[in-house]
């Protein structure tokens, strides 16, 4: 089966500086794949090269069969993209940002109609079809800008930050629209800075830190690789942690200090391995 996105040796430089470094990854379709990294790390710009919003500067990338320099609009046909930035039009309604967008993809009126009803409805938002879209929540223009995304029938969808300053109860409501587009075979790539949020949607993880790939597997293989087990050993107003293969090593480490003040043990997860990784932490 061919890749839904391939990037063999992709280096982005700007002004000499090298944003992304050597980038090697293939997106399986049907994944949901989270890229993760601290802030500069290269995730936008990634998504932009994947996007054909700019070259690499070598090597080569190819989304759903088409080479991003050589085929653009054939890869843009081909992907949906929502960017951190809101690019819905605030003084057009919802349903006339939607017909705009199908317009642009030429979808023919019929098409353009039925299809923009469905995806409004899938996001709960043909109720406020005539709304304009500064009437609307952060949470709502969000929806809207999948809906918008996913009018032409895309293969993949983009996602920068999908639910960034949302609140908690509507990130969800955005997840389970994000996992439902997957259940319906849609690949999704997406970065995120929320732990919880990879937990619940994607399959594999792959961690970036100053323009290269440091880490990649699904979050049972991050979680082997680095340790499940996690001792926290508070040393002043820190913590120490110290990982160890298994719970049981780690418990086992645990009984044998003679003095366990201000030491506990506990699973590993994904922000204990991101701080691990890049010294930072993931929000
Ligand atoms: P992330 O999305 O992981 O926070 P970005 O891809 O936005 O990282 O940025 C990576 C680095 O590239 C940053 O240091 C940023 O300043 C730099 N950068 C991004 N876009 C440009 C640009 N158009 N010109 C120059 N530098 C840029």
């Amino acid at each position: 089966m061919t890749a839904a996105v391939a990037i063999e040796s992709v280096h982005k430089v700007y002004s000499n500086v090298h944003v992304v470094n050597d980038l090697s990854l293939t997106i399986e379709p049907g994944e949901v794949f989270g890229l993760l990294g601290p802030n500069g790390a290269g995730k936008s710009t990634t998504i932009r090269m994947l996007t054909t919003l700019t070259q690499p500067t070598q090597g080569e990338i190819v989304v759903a069969g088409y080479d991003v320099i050589r085929q653009p609009f054939g890869v843009k046909k081909q992907i949906g993209v929502v960017l951190q930035q809101t690019s819905v039009d605030m003084d057009l309604t919802v349903w006339e940002n939607m017909e705009f967008h199908g317009r642009m993809h030429h979808i023919p009126k019929d098409r353009r109609k039925k299809e923009i009803i469905r995806w409004l409805e899938y996001v709960e938002l043909l109720d406020r079809r005539d709304d304009l879209v500064k009437t609307l929540s952060g949470g709502m223009k969000r929806r809207l800008q999948i809906a918008r995304a996913l009018l032409h029938q895309p293969q993949i969808l983009f996602l920068d930050e999908p639910t960034v300053g949302l609140d908690p109860q509507t990130r969800r409501r955005l997840w389970e629209i994000i996992k439902g587009l997957n259940q319906q075979g849609m690949t999704i790539l997406l970065t995120t800075h929320y732990m919880e949020e990879v937990e619940y949607l994607c399959h594999r993880i792959g961690i970036m830190d100053s323009g290269k790939l440091i880490e990649l597997g699904t979050l049972d293989e991050l979680r082997q690789r680095h340790g499940e087990g996690l001792l926290m050993k508070q040393d002043g107003d820190r913590w120490d942690y110290h990982f160890f293969p298994t719970m049981q090593d780690a418990s086992a480490y645990l009984e044998q200090q003679p003095d366990k003040t201000g030491m506990m043990i506990r699973p590993s997860n994904l922000e204990d391995i991101f701080v691990e990784l890049t010294g930072r932490n993931l929000d």
